[in-house]
C-alpha cells in the first residue's frame, strides 16, 4: 500500500468533510437567515395593515350604501307626511321618522370611526413602507455576503476534488475499499500520522516495543496503531 498516497487522499477527504461542515455553521448563512426573515416579518406587517385599510374601506361603503337607503325611505315618509290628515297616522310617520334618522345617526359613526381606522392604518403602512427598503438592502447584503464565502468555500472544494484523483489511482480496488471502510469506522479518519511516538489518530505513545513493530513493518505494507487500529504513516 502506498502509504503517501493514503496520508495525502486521507488529508483530502478530512478537508472536504471540513469544507462541508463550515457550509451550514457559517455566521454569513445565519445573518441572511435572519436579514431574510426581517423582510418576510415585515411584508407581513404590511399586508396586515393593507387587510385593516380594506377592511375599513367595506365598513366605510357599508354604512355609506345603508345610509343611502335611510334617506330614500325618510325623503318616502316625508312626502308621505304631508298628505296625511289623521293626527295618529302623523305621529306614526314622525316616529318612523326619528327612528330613521337616529339609526342615519349611527351609521354616520361607525363611517367615522372606520374612516379613523383607515387613517391610522394607511401611516402605520406607510412608516412601514419608508422602513423596508433599508430591511431589503440589510438582505440583499447579506446574501452577497453569503455568496462570497460560499464561493470561497466552492473554490477550495473544487481543488481538493481536483487533487484527489492523483492519489486514489494509486491505490487498488482493495485498498480503495478498505480505505473507504477503515474511514468509515474511524469516523472518518482512517490514517494517522505517527509523530515522535504517538499516534495522531488515538493521541497515544507507542511503547518502545511498539515502535520497533512498527518499524519492522516490510516495505509496501502500511503499518496499524496497536491503541486504535489506524492505519500508520510516518
Ligand atoms: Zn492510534
Amino acid at each position: 500500500m502506498n502509504a503517501t498516497a493514503l496520508l495525502a487522499l486521507q488529508d483530502i477527504d478530512s478537508a472536504l468533510v471540513a469544507v462541508a461542515n463550515r457550509r451550514p455553521r457559517l455566521s454569513e448563512l445565519a445573518a441572511h437567515r435572519a436579514a431574510t426573515a426581517a423582510v418576510d416579518a415585515h411584508l407581513r406587517s404590511m399586508a396586515e395593515a393593507q387587510a385593516r385599510i380594506d377592511a375599513a374601506q367595506a365598513s366605510i361603503e357599508a354604512a355609506e350604501h345603508a345610509a343611502t337607503e335611510i334617506t330614500t325611505k325618510r325623503t318616502r315618509l316625508e312626502a308621505q307626511l304631508k298628505t296625511v290628515i289623521a293626527p295618529r297616522e302623523a305621529e306614526a310617520l314622525m316616529h318612523q321618522i326619528a327612528t330613521l334618522n337616529e339609526q342615519r345617526g349611527e351609521l354616520d359613526d361607525q363611517e367615522l370611526t372606520a374612516l379613523d381606522e383607515q387613517g391610522t392604518a394607511e401611516s402605520d403602512l406607510a412608516a412601514l413602507g419608508q422602513a423596508l427598503p433599508v430591511l431589503e438592502a440589510q438582505a440583499s447584503t447579506a446574501e452577497a455576503e453569503l455568496a462570497k464565502v460560499t464561493a470561497v468555500l466552492d473554490t477550495e472544494e473544487a481543488d481538493l476534488r481536483a487533487r484527489r484523483p492523483e492519489f486514489a489511482a494509486t491505490l487498488t480496488e482493495a485498498e480503495t475499499a478498505a480505505y473507504e471502510r477503515a474511514k468509515q469506522h474511524f469516523d472518518g479518519v482512517a490514517i494517522a500520522r505517527l509523530e515522535g511516538h504517538r499516534c495522531q489518530g488515538c493521541h497515544l505513545d507507542l511503547s518502545a516495543a511498539e515502535m520497533d513493530q512498527v518499524k519492522a513493518t516490510p516495505e509496501g505494507a502500511v503499518p496499524e496503531c496497536p491503541q486504535c487500529g489506524r492505519y500508520l504513516v510516518r
